[in-house]
This record gives C-alpha cells, sequence and structure tokens, in this order.
C-alpha cells in the first residue's frame, strides 16, 4: 500500500544524543536503537473513520522518535499496517450504506492527508491487512505446527498458554487481564475456548462478510496476528520498539508478543514496547462511541495552522493523558505567530544551547514540553534583546533554530 509523500528534513549540523524510552515491558527507561539502524512498527488506523486527535497524538509521539533516531545518525526501519479489514469497518460501511472497501480507501487517504499536514514521516513499509493475508496465513499455519492453534467451531483460537512469556509485555495480573480483555474486542465467554483470554486468529466467512481462502476454509485474519505477522516480515524478529496508544498495551500488544514468541522461542517480538496517553475532550477519552471526536481534517478545513496542531500535541508529554481544549489550539496560534516574528529576525540569541537542549529533551524519553520550553527561551531573548540585535546577537540564530525545529520537532516555521 501507498504511504504518504515525505516531508523533507533538514540535516544538522551536530548529531543528537543516542535515545532513550520509557519501555512498558520493563517498567522503566532502555536505551532504544543503534549502534547504526534501528526498527520501529506503530499499530496504524483502522480506515472506518476520520484521524481524530487521540491518533495524530499516536502518530506526532513516534514520529519525534523517528526524528531522534534520525538525528542521532541512525538508519531507521518503519513499519505500519492499515487494517483495512476488520468488525468496526464492516459494521460502520454497513450503517452508512458504502463498500467496505471504498470506505477503506477514502478513510486511509484522508489519513494521509493529515499525516502529510501535520509533517510526520511515512512509513518505510505501509501495508494493508487485505494485502497481507498470505503473511497471516503463513504465520497462523507455524503457530499450528507448535500446536499453539485451536478450533472452536468453524473459527481459529491462539492458545495463550503456549507462550511461556505471555503477560510480560503489559505487566497486568490475570484479573486485570480478564476484566479488560471483552472491553477491548475479546471475548471470554465464548464456550469452547481453552483459557477466556484466548484470541482469535482467523474468523471462518459469515454470510454477507468479505472473506480469503485458507487451508481452513474462508475467512479473514484476527487483528492481533495481522500485526504481528506484518512486522515480522519488515522488520524480522527483535525490532527495536513495537508502539501504539495505551490502549493497546493489553490485550493487542501482549497477543502479537505471544504469537512472535512461540514461532521463535527465546527471541523477543519488539526490544522494547512504547505507549502514548490517551487525550480526553468534553471530560472523557476521545472515542467513536462517545462521538467527543476533534477530528484533523475539520481543523484543517477550518484552516487552522497544522502547525499549530502539532504545538498542542508537543506540548503534552506524550506518556501523559490529556484533554484538549479550544484554548489550547487558540494559545498555539499564538505561539506559532510569535515564534515566526523572532526566526524572521534572522539574527537572533545564540542557537548553539537551543540546538542541544531540544536535542536532548527529545532524546531523553521524547521529552517534548522540555524541547519547546528550550525554544521559547530562545525566542523571548531574542524577542527581548530585537532593539541591539546587531551588536550582540548571532546572524546565523534563526536559520539553525529553525532547523532544529524542524529535524526534531516536525515543526517547518
Ligand atoms: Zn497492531
Amino acid at each position: 500500500m501507498r504511504a504518504w509523500s515525505a516531508p523533507e528534513v533538514p540535516v544538522l549540523p551536530v548529531v543528537g544524543p543516542s535515545v532513550r524510552l520509557h519501555d512498558t515491558a520493563s517498567g522503566g527507561p532502555v536505551e532504544v536503537g543503534g549502534p547504526e539502524t534501528a526498527s520501529l512498527y506503530v499499530c496504524g488506523i483502522t480506515p472506518y473513520d476520520a484521524t481524530h486527535i487521540g491518533h495524530a497524538n499516536t502518530y506526532v509521539a513516534f514520529d519525534l522518535l523517528n526524528r531522534a533516531w534520525r538525528n542521532a545518525g541512525l538508519t531507521v526501519s518503519y513499519a505500519q499496517n492499515v487494517t483495512d479489514v476488520d468488525d468496526p469497518l464492516l459494521e460502520r460501511a454497513t450503517t452508512v450504506g458504502v463498500d467496505w472497501r471504498e470506505l477503506a480507501l477514502r478513510e486511509t487517504e484522508l489519513f494521509r492527508q493529515d499525516m502529510e499536514a501535520l509533517r510526520v514521516l511515512p512509513p518505510d513499509d505501509y501495508t494493508g491487512a487485505v494485502e497481507s493475508i498470505p503473511l497471516v496465513v503463513a504465520l497462523i499455519q507455524r503457530l499450528e505446527d507448535a500446536g499453539a492453534v485451536y478450533r472452536v467451531d468453524d473459527d481459529l483460537y491462539f492458545s495463550v498458554a503456549a507462550d511461556d512469556a505471555f503477560g510480560a509485555e503489559s505487566n497486568l495480573t490475570r484479573e486485570q487481564m480478564l476484566q479488560i480483555f471483552p472491553e477491548r474486542g475479546g471475548d471470554p465467554d465464548r464456550p469452547g475456548k481453552k483459557d477466556p483470554l484466548d484470541p482469535l486468529v482467523w474468523r471462518a466467512e459469515r454470510p454477507g462478510e468479505p472473506s480469503w481462502d485458507s487451508p481452513w476454509g474462508k475467512g479473514r485474519p484476527g487483528w492481533h496476528i495481522e500485526c504481528a505477522a506484518i512486522a515480522r516480515e519488515h522488520l524480522g524478529a527483535g525490532f527495536t520498539v513495537q508502539g501504539g496508544g495505551s490502549d493497546l498495551v493489553f490485550p493487542h500488544h501482549e497477543m502479537c508478543a505471544a504469537h512472535a514468541h512461540v514461532v521463535e522461542p527465546g527471541v523477543p517480538f519488539a526490544r522494547a514496547y512504547a505507549h502514548a496517553g490517551m487525550v480526553a475532550y468534553d471530560g472523557e477519552k476521545m472515542s467513536k462511541s462517545k462521538g467527543n471526536l476533534v477530528f484533523v481534517s475539520a481543523l484543517r478545513n477550518a484552516e487552522i495552522d497544522p502547525m499549530a496542531i502539532r504545538l498542542v500535541l508537543l506540548r503534552h508529554h506524550y506518556r501523559d493523558d490529556w484533554e484538549w481544549t479550544d484554548d489550547l489550539l487558540f494559545d498555539a496560534v499564538d505561539t506559532i505567530a510569535q515564534w515566526r516574528q523572532a526566526l524572521s529576525l534572522g539574527r537572533g540569541a545564540p542557537a548553539a544551547p537551543v540546538v542541544e537542549r531540544v536535542l536532548a529533551a527529545i532524546a531523553d524519553d521524547l521529552d517534548a514540553p522540555g524541547a519547546v520550553a528550550a525554544v521559547q527561551d530562545w525566542v523571548d531573548a531574542t524577542l527581548g534583546v530585537a532593539g541591539h540585535l546587531a551588536d550582540t546577537s548571532d546572524p546565523a540564530a534563526a536559520a539553525q533554530v529553525s532547523a532544529v525545529l524542524d529535524a526534531a520537532l516536525g515543526l517547518s516555521l
């Protein structure tokens, strides 16, 4: 599948520090990537509706990681999926009366445009579930060979008991897992399952639903096996970081890891697992079911500068949960105008310290608020000395600050 187009990113004259990230599995900071390469898998959208701020928050967070690695001189491999066949997509297509393929194409294209507007670097491999069905079938066959798959009626389930490390990604207790599982697509009460937590890997054809041939009859993939198959195909076993929103910690990322562990015992699915916080609006987490969504495309249609949207996201640490408000956006619009004014002077307060502070902040668990504060200090100093710039300031400052704003934070001003 075609990804979106890549923005031009300036190459900085200095090399950024190595990157540390909070790892959900170990519960603390770990150094990720290097010495020469790094690889990233971020779970993509199910294209049944437009990109909302919660999605944008996740993809911008991992865009900071991608940029930090590149600024540290690493070659990055980045893969992302599109779940272009799944229950929510089929349900939505039926509700609005369009073909599910048409809906998926339309919403995926809108997502590409939103990502381009927000200057998110595209993945190297952007892969749909439908085009990955042969990969999924091959992975289920390997799980079956390992004795980790069983039938319930005509559907196939994965046995979580087959993975000795099951639970090590989320660190949840079994009681917590049992509580969360049905809230996030699981079916613990289905009769015939060996363990209530076992996830579906192949759903046999149902009347009126799309299906594909497999050794087990016509059907379609489960969600976890889809990501496990795509990540392993494009990044290999033991890639650097598995990323997504914190609502994917369990069951999604735990199950992806479990599938991979069974086919390649002793090799971790990913070296680290990183999760972005949830964004609320009107007092509750943004979600389709609550109907409290703020769409990136709607803001763009209202002629809001995408760089202001991006700055609102950067002002929150990626692991925090926070609430979107219109005031945050208005503030960011004002700040962007002030920063552009400072950059337009050409000369400014010395650039080297701000460049160093921005790179160090992002390399330290993607501390975007720290990086934004460093830029604000430079802007304040530059505007404060504007009256006698010619004598006291660095003539190349604005160009250098512009470059780090773009390369590290994705803000092109
Ligand atoms: Zn995924």
